[in-house]
This record gives C-alpha cells, structure tokens and sequence, in this order.
C-alpha cells in the first residue's frame, strides 16, 4: 500500500493515472501533479477512484522538492518530458523519493540520446538507500526486458539483438506523432547508431530499411533501422552482443510529410528570430500538430513490438522472437487512449509495482534489463501487455531491402 506521485499529464501520464487506479491493493493514494492542473483535473474526472491533482514545475528542483516534501509519496513516476529527468531526480534525493522514468535525459539544446548523466547519480542514489529505475517504458522498457527475459531463458549467450517496432495503426492524419512531436521528431530525425562488434557505428537516418512480416496476420511493413536508446544499455549489459539494431515502421505519407519538413528547417532545434521573438521551429510545429493525446479516438490498428535474438544455447544456434500484439481500439476502450501511450504507461506502472513491493527496490540507478524479467513478465500478461515467444529457423534473416551492407 503505498502512496505514487505521476508527474506529467500528456498521453502517457492518463494511461499511468487509469492503470495506477486499478490497482488499489498497491497503489493506495495517487497525486496527479502537471505544469497545467486542468489537464490532470480532465483526466482525473475519467478515474475509477478520486485522485489528487496539483500544480507543479518539474524543472524547478526547489519548487518540486518542496511539493514531494510535502506530499511525501514512496515513489515519482516521471511521465513529464525527457528534459525533465535530472530536476525530477534531484528533488527524488532532496525528498527522499524513489524514481522511475521511461524516457533519458534530453539536454533541450542538443538531441543527445545518452544515459551518462542519469547514471551519474548511482552513488547518490545508493547513499540516500533510494532506487532509480530508467526507461520503464516500451521501447526502452519492456524490449529491455523481452532482451534478458529470452537471454535468462533461452540461450547461454546471446550474439546478435534486432528490436523491431510495428505500428500498423492509422488515425487517419497526413502527418501527426504518436508520442509527444517534439521528442519524436529529434528522435527519429536524429543520425542512425546500432552497435557492431564493440562499437557504435553511425549511417544516415532511415539509410536502412527492411521489410517485416509480423506474426498473427498484423501484416507486412517497411522498418527502418535508427538509434533507440535502449541500445546504450543493452550492449552494456550483454557484452556478448556482438551487433545490436534498433528498427521502426514508418508510413510513405510520414517519410514524406518528415523530409519536407527537414528540408524546410521546420524540424530544427536552434532558436531562430521571427519579429524581434525567439521561436525553435520543432517547438513550433509542435504547435500546430495534432496533440497525441487526442488520437485515441480515430487510431485503428494494432501495434507489434518485439524482439528477435540470435546466440546459442548448449553449443547450437539458435533464433527467439518475443513480441506483443496491442489493438489500439482496445486501449481506448479501456483507458482512453491509443496504443502507443498504452504501451508505455502499463510498463510504467508495472515498474512501479516491481519497485513498492520490494522485487527491484534496490539503492542505486538502474537499467531495466538489471533486474530480474520473471515478474515483470508475469505482470506485463496479467495487466493489458500479454507476448508470445517463438523460436525462429536458425536461418532466419531479416529482408533487407534498402542500404545493404
Ligand atoms: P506529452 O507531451 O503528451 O505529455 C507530457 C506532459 O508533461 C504534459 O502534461 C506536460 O505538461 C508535462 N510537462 C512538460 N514539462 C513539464 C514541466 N516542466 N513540469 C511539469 N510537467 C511538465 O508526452 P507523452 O505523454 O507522449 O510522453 C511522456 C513521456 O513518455 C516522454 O518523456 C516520452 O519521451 C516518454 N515516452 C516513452 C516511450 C517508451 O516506450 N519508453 C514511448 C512514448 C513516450 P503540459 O500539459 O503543460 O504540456
């Protein structure tokens, strides 16, 4: 019985906020804290039990610490944007709060997708007995997870990782994000990075495609290979990797509502001038594109996101895939939102469950895949998440139809 803070009430903070709700007998009380109340009032009013909303700048390490003072819950769920990490996590150690997040650390100036600076504060978390989980999403989150679960399980090493993201849904848009634009958009225009033989090894954006036929008729896509964090830390953690990739689906109207975009300038992170006022265009076209948390109703579709494996096991080559099927008219059903946000806000909660009923609390920083898969599996088939694993032909291959190397 424990007492949550939700920080951040977009898209993912709702689905955290419904899922937290279900789950009286862990979650005792909620506060549901934002930059705007009115948007935490709006999604509290669709709960299943009264929650506390509150007004809050999570950039503001004083303001916060003060509030988690106050407030005094066992643990922040961090749903407000990447920027955000290290305040969130200062006022965690300043009040004496356990961390959790789904998202590293973004300098604003920079679209840097790197975990140093969060892992910098290990020994400060060790020191003050609290535990950090990072990037208890999806995709970082439960592929971590998909990873050591199929390595814990199924093999003795593990060689070669393919993380592959399907989203089959269409809410009916030319061009709009699934997630937040802005952090979108810097991710997916950002240079590709996969690890090859110890190291990191840079091509350009979407230079990688491949076609991939998901399983239980969701049907064929073109995926593009690019740099997703999660694969910082995986190929910390499983030094036997010998290449790690990382690989998304992207429609034709998306790739070319992207390029236009990208051509024109609108994507660019530095402040440019506009009548004597400083406006970043990505911040900009934020503006004006739908907002994600809207999208529940029109998405149609399912999502399939999973994890194919290559290593060997008792001396013999072997290939697992373990994957999720998720219906975005399903989530909406159930928490009123579309898939992507669903996706992320169930591994959040369930990370959060691991953490208060003491499975992953543990002082310190950490990674998802640095903690034991089993129940976190266990929870992702009881509450909204549930996967499939099935072993490939040792000759499988994955059909690569563009930038072969
Ligand atoms: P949204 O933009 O919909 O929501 C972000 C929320 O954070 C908004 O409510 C916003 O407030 C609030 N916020 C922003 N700045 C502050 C601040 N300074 N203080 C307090 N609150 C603030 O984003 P999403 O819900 O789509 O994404 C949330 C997080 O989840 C992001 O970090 C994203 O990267 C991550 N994510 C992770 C995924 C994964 O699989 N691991 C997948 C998808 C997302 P306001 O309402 O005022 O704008």
């Amino acid at each position: 019985m424990s007492k949550v803070m939700i920080i951040g009430a977009g898209g993912v903070g709702g689905v955290v906020a419904h899922k937290c709700a279900q789950l009286p007998e862990v979650f005792s009380e909620i506060v549901l804290a934002s930059r705007t109340e009115a948007r935490c009032k709006a999604i509290a009013e669709q709960l299943p039990r009264p929650v506390k909303t509150l007004q809050v700048d999570a950039d503001n390490v004083d303001e916060l610490s003060a509030v988690l003072k106050a407030e005094q819950p066992e643990l922040v769920i961090n749903v407000a944007l990447p920027y955000q990490d290290l305040s969130i996590m200062d006022a965690c150690l300043n009040a004496g709060v356990h961390y959790l997040d789904t998202a590293n650390y973004e300098p604003p100036e920079t679209a840097k997708f790197e975990y140093h600076w969060q892992w910098a504060y290990h020994d400060r978390f060790v020191e003050a007995g609290l535990t950090a989980l990072l990037g208890s999403g999806f995709d970082p989150g439960a592929t971590n997870m998909f990873t050591a679960y199929l390595a814990k399980h199924y093999f003795d090493e593990i060689e070669e990782l393919d993380i592959i993201d399907v989203n089959g849904g269409d809410h009916g848009y030319p061009f709009a994000t699934n997630f937040n634009p802005e952090i979108n958009i810097r991710e997916v225009s950002a240079e590709c990075r996969h690890w090859e033989d110890g190291e990191f090894v840079t091509t350009p954006a979407m230079s990688k495609m491949a076609r991939f036929e998901c399983p239980e008729n969701v049907g064929s896509y073109n995926i593009y290979r690019m740099y997703h964090e999660e694969l910082e830390s995986l190929s910390k953690h499983f030094p036997s990797l010998k290449r790690a990739q990382f690989w998304m689906s992207f429609g034709d109207s998306y790739l070319k509502h992207l390029e236009v975009l990208e051509n024109v300038g609108m994507t660019g992170i530095e402040p440019v001038e506009y009548e004597g006022q400083q406006i970043v265009p990505i911040q900009f076209l934020a503006k004006l594109l739908p907002d994600p948390s809207t999208l529940g109703p029109r998405t149609k579709g399912k999502t399939c996101i999973g994890t194919i494996v290559r290593g060997r096991k008792d001396g013999q080559e072997k290939v697992m895939y373990l994957y999720n099927i998720c219906d975005h008219q399903e989530c909406y059903e159930e928490v009123k939102s579309q898939a992507i946000s669903y996706t992320t806000g169930v591994p959040a909660m369930i990370g959060a469950k691991m953490i208060l009923e003491g499975h992953w609390k543990r002082p310190g920083v950490w990674n998802m895949e640095q903690c034991d898969p089993d129940p976190f599996m266990a929870d992702m088939n009881r509450y909204g998440l549930p996967w499939q694993v099935v072993e490939l032909d040792p000759n499988f291959r994955l059909d690569v139809q563009k930038g072969q190397e």
